[in-house]
């Protein structure tokens, strides 16, 4: 991936197995952000390719990422702030449903049925997220940490796959940190899917992931468990600077 003479992703190649929880990390600009534009398809990649379930992402246009099984979160938070929170939870199931313009506006009964799924759906997820308190409340007046967390049952309405999480812990206190590390893993066992976070929080990253990569420079300098990579020469430089 270029950007003019920039090379923000340089063959970057790692896999990631079903059901895992893998931790991108890196310095400023080491490319991760551009990686998970390029895997929700904001960014048209120029060369290569990203595999999903084997199937070509190139091929899927960025309005076919959610229909495929890929959801994500963002930075800075992407929720309609006039909306309650079950509102926003219940927009972020809609790619499921098939029903059109017309049957909707007939409200025909297969979009009552639908409608119904999708509501049990953003109540389990109510549920999940511990949410029940504010489910009604207006997203703008709730607090960062809680809006994160509606943010979350957004994307996992979408009955995704695979869940990119970007930087999921930015912005938490140290008790919202320590929480969400048992969400997050509580999420992964109760919906089997599996999760790819860039963050900055290492001591979140190296305790929720089964799997940790790091990238420098848009390239992968280290692939393997939390440990090998904690450990691993290039990462401790990538961080630390050239020892003295
Ligand atoms: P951070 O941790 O600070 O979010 P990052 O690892 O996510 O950093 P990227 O934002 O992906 O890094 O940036 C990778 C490289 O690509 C950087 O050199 C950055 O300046 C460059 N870059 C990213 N987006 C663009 C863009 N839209 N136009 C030009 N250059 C870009």
């Amino acid at each position: 991936m270029r950007f003019g003479g920039i090379t923000a992703l340089d063959r970057v190649s790692f896999s990631v197995a079903a059901g895992r929880i893998v931790g991108l990390i890196g310095p400023n600009g080491a490319g991760k952000t551009t990686l998970f534009n390029c895997l929700s398809r904001l960014y048209g990649f120029s060369e290569g390719d990203i595999l999903f379930e084997g199937r070509s992402l190139l091929a899927t246009p960025a309005h076919g990422i959610a229909a495929l099984g890929i959801a994500r979160t963002f930075q800075n938070l992407a929720l309609f702030g006039t909306m309650s929170a079950r509102q926003n939870i219940l927009l972020g199931g809609h790619c499921r449903t098939r029903s059109g313009f017309f049957a909707g506006a007939l409200r025909l009964p297969s979009v009552r049925r639908e409608e119904q799924v999708l509501a049990a759906r953003a109540d389990q997820l109510v549920e999940l997220l511990d949410l029940g308190g504010v489910a009604q409340t207006r997203v703008r007046d709730l607090p960062f940490g809680t809006q994160k967390r509606v943010e979350l049952a957004r994307a996992l309405a979408s009955e995704p796959k695979l869940l990119l999480l970007d930087e999921p812990a930015g912005g938490l206190n140290h008790e919202e940190v320590g929480a969400l590390i048992a969400l997050l893993q509580q999420v992964r066992d109760r919906l089997q899917l599996t999760m790819l976070l860039v963050e900055h929080h290492m001591n979140l990253v190296m305790r929720v992931s089964d799997q940790v990569v790091a990238l420098d420079f848009g390239r992968v300098i280290a692939d393997g468990t939390p440990a090998e990579v904690q450990g691993h020469a290039e990462v401790i430089r990538a961080y630390l600077g050239e020892p003295a």
